[in-house]
């Protein structure tokens, strides 16, 4: 068991997956959002990756698609989102440190919105949260893998204006094409991390989550991108070369149990179990986070508690991988 005094760090949290039901039900009343459902019961499985109803990266995604960011896309919907989020990890875990992530280009209504007011918006709500709970926190701006170039340059430009006041680092988010996932366009990421890299911003870049682009996925990023950080990568964790280039690089893994579980990035505890062992071995460094706590049900204690019981993680590597998040954060 964790010590209860432990502080903990979340490296790896999605806005659009992390505030509470009853407080996305009350956004979505103020700005009179018309939801499908009637009752409060309904619209908490409605934002909720359910096992009955979530088993793949697909489905899960599509939650946030089309409801939790819609709802948050607006300077006092995501101001209020932030600022409860790191409220509630610090209430439910004790994380002290946390890297909070979102695309504010999905937040602003395909350009209805001003993207420069939800970027001070959701930064004002990280201040008054730092100040009430005395933690440490940053925003990282997730670029899509759906988006066009020109608007994942948007995001970069607007994370290097934004870095004095908060903003830590870049991400790359999004489901991953089958075979090649940079696609045609690899010459424009591997320019657009290389400028943020020069801003001293941090990168990371999501791969290895879906078992069939797993591979290819991690060992293209690697070499077009470069990230200091991978988030998840654990599907990649069957393949030898993979796993050898990761420890090279010095990359460091960002694994989030209950999300890899739910998706099926692994097909369950063990081959999860699996994973860990193979990257504590090969000496690659991987921190724990939630990815998701509400639309999981879960907290960072909680998946913690989840490989402690399991037999995954000693409780001394449990504590490691605390001490490798605290190394690894872009907050500086
Ligand atoms: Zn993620």
């Amino acid at each position: 068991m964790l010590s209860p005094g432990l502080e903990l760090c979340d490296l790896h949290i999605h806005v659009g997956a992390a505030v509470a039901p009853h407080i996305l039900w009350a956004i979505a009343h103020e700005q009179g959002i018309k939801l499908p459902v009637h009752t409060f019961w309904e619209f908490r499985d409605l934002v909720t990756a359910n096992p009955e109803s979530v088993s793949s990266l697909g489905e899960y995604l599509a939650i946030l698609d089309r409801w939790t960011e819609k709802i948050q896309s607006s300077p006092a919907a995501i101001e209020r989102s932030v600022y409860e989020i790191i409220g509630k990890e610090f209430r439910s875990s004790n994380v002290s440190l946390i890297e909070l992530r979102f695309n504010p280009m999905k937040r602003n209504l395909g350009g209805e919105r001003d993207l420069d007011h939800i970027i001070h918006a959701a930064l004002r709500g990280m201040d008054r949260a730092c100040l009430d709970y005395g933690v440490r926190a940053g925003l990282i701006f997730c670029l899509a893998r759906e988006f066009s170039l020109d608007l994942n340059e948007i995001l970069v430009k607007k994370a290097v204006k934004y870095k004095a006041r908060g903003v830590v680092g870049i991400d790359l988010a999004g489901p991953e094409v089958h075979t090649l996932e940079l696609g045609a366009e690899v010459e424009g990421y591997r320019d657009l991390f290389a400028r943020a890299r020069h801003a001293s911003l941090g990168t990371t870049v999501h791969t290895g989550e879906t078992p069939y682009t797993a591979v290819p996925g991690v060992l293209a990023v690697l070499k077009e991108l470069a990230p200091a950080r991978i988030g998840h990568g654990v599907a990649a964790a069957t393949s030898e070369e993979a796993v050898r280039k990761i420890a090279e690089s010095g990359t460091v893994l960002e694994i989030c149990p209950s999300s890899n579980l739910r998706t099926h990035a692994v097909a369950n505890l063990a081959e999860l179990g699996r994973a860990l062992r193979t990257f504590e071995n090969a000496g690659v460094r991987y921190t724990i986070n939630t990815d998701g706590p509400y639309l999981l049900n879960t907290h960072l204690r909680q998946e913690y508690e989840l490989l402690i019981d399991a037999k995954i993680l000693s409780d001394a590597e449990a504590e490691r991988s605390v001490e490798v998040a605290r190394g690894a954060t872009f907050i500086r």
